[in-house]
């Protein structure tokens, strides 16, 4: 792929990729929309990231994550993530399993030599793409660039930040001990406190994972800005029956509800969301997934400060805007404050600048990467794949996911109606809504169906109103 230099830029000879698709980005949007790419089109793809491999932010995350929802809806469509197995044991008996960091890097380093096996794509490891159709090795400042017919797929504008890569979002006086997640495994001493900073997927982890290595829950503080609302991972499975009937319980709540605060009580009432206080009403919702013996063990942490951000962290002290709070002189603070969901602005998937790849059902970025994959493999017109695909932003607030799942309904909607990409998504197990060819089929499904097709379109409705 790599073809003869064309021209000097600073000692270096920039040389030039022959390829139809510039990636720039090998995380989890990149790798699936380059396996459904190349399995429907012969087509030859550059994929650059400045990291050393593929995989995205998993290769700098803490040692103790683990996907929050089922394998089964993670990675790439040729290639199921986890085999669709079971937990065999332990308090998620019976739900599926739920890939750790090091599977997930071995399955995507399997699925890119699939990849390069087939001659049709090349990765460029610690390669920047520096803009212009331009990309620049960080290691040997080679250049490299594409031609204008190369189309550009942006593949990390959502891309998480995380905390061993961002620091902390507030400042640090000199004697206090902060240390991104990723550090906790490595400590050497234990402090006679904890601080645990974030609201989200992150903190919710640090403290578990302190709790199972037998911290005293009253030696964890939590410095928690807002209360999360998050969804029962046991009403997220790779199970229509299930998944289904999770969605309308969703739909009928909505249709009824009289507020965001009344739906999402109601979706607790329904089993479907779970709040860590039942004191407090949450105001975020970027939803990821949690267990009911992670929530039991999250609600045996009673000291939780609900000051807002975090301005500063000095030894004994925390401050906030309103003041401050005390701590232990050698607590060791555990930032997990990164913006693991990013919120941008919603664009159109195929632009002439680039391809830029967003969930397109409710959240589930790898089938909305896959799926944009597909189509472009598949279709010519990109008005009409815009029209097929249209974008649907993350979760943050109530009224963002509520307009979260409006847009993602409605982009189900427009690609569901061609019967080729129906009978594609419904093959494909990172699709969280498909019945499966030759699915047996079950009174509980024939139930969640017809529940669906009674109150999907007033909840839609209401759920818009809300939002
Ligand atoms: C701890 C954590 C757990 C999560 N768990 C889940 C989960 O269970 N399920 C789920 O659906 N989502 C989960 N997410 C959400 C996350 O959005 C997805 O996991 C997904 O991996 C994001 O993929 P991405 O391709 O957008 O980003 P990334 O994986 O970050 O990939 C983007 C890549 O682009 C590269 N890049 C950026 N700029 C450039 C440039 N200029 N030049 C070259 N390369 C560049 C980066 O190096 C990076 O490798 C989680 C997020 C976090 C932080």
């Amino acid at each position: 792929m790599d073809a003869a230099p064309r021209r000097c830029h600073r000692g270096f000879v920039t040389r030039a990729i022959d390829a139809d698709y510039l990636v720039v980005g090998a995380g989890a949007t990149g790798m699936a929309f380059v396996d459904a790419l190349t399995d429907h089109a012969d087509v030859r793809v550059a994929v650059v990231d400045r990291r050393h491999s593929v995989s995205g932010h998993w290769l700098e995350a803490y040692s103790f994550v683990r996907l929050h929802q089922a394998s089964a809806f993670y990675g790439v469509a040729s290639t199921l993530l986890g085999g669709g197995r079971l937990q065999q044991n332990g308090p998620e008996e019976g739900l599926q399993e739920r890939a750790t960091q090091s599977e997930i890097c071995a399955y995507y380093e399997r699925v890119l030599e699939r990849m390069v096996g087939s001659g049709r794509v090349e990765l460029f490891p610690n390669c920047e793409y520096v803009g212009d159709r331009t990309v620049v090795s960080r290691v040997s400042g080679q250049r490299y660039e594409v031609s204008e017919r190369c189309r550009v797929v942006d593949a990390r504008y959502l891309a998480p930040t995380i905390p061993a890569e961002s620091p902390p979002p507030f400042h640090i006086g000199d004697d206090a001990r902060v240390l991104p997640v990723n550090a906790l495994p490595r400590l050497e001493e234990a402090p006679s406190q904890y601080v645990v900073v974030g609201s989200g997927k992150t903190a919710t982890d640090a403290c578990i994972w302190l709790l199972s290595r037998g911290v005293d829950p009253d030696a964890i503080c939590w410095v928690r800005p807002r209360d999360p609302w998050m969804l029962n991972r046991a009403v997220v499975q790779p199970d229509p029956a299930v998944f289904l009937g999770m969605v309308a319980d969703t739909m009928q709540a909505a249709e009824v509800a009289s507020s965001l605060e009344d739906l999402f009580l109601r979706l607790e009432d329904a089993g479907v969301m779970l709040r860590i206080d039942r004191a407090v009403t949450p105001t975020m919702a970027k939803a990821p997934t949690l267990a009911l013996w992670e929530l039991e063990q999250l609600r045996t942490v009673q000291n939780v400060v609900r000051r807002g951000h975090l301005t500063s962290v000095d030894r004994g002290r925390l401050t906030f805007a309103d003041g401050s709070v005390a701590v232990a002189d050698d607590a060791v603070v555990a930032h997990c404050a990164a913006d693991g969901l990013r919120s941008r602005p919603l664009v159109p998937v195929w632009r002439t600048e680039a391809i830029t790849l967003q969930p397109i059902r409710a959240g589930f970025p790898c089938f909305g990467a896959a799926l944009v994959g597909y189509v472009e493999a598949t279709r010519e017109d990109d008005e009409e794949k815009n029209r097929l695909c249209p974008p649907s932003p993350y979760g943050n607030s109530l009224a963002q996911w509520a307009r979260m799942t409006v847009l993602g309904a409605q982009a189900a909607r427009a690609f569901s109606t061609e019967p080729d990409i129906k009978d594609w998504s419904d093959e494909v197990a990172l699709n969280p809504a498909r019945i499966p060819p030759g699915h047996a089929g079950s009174a509980a499904l024939d139930e969640a169906r017809d529940r669906l097709a009674r109150h999907s379109r007033s909840g839609l409705a209401r759920l818009a109103e809300l939002s």
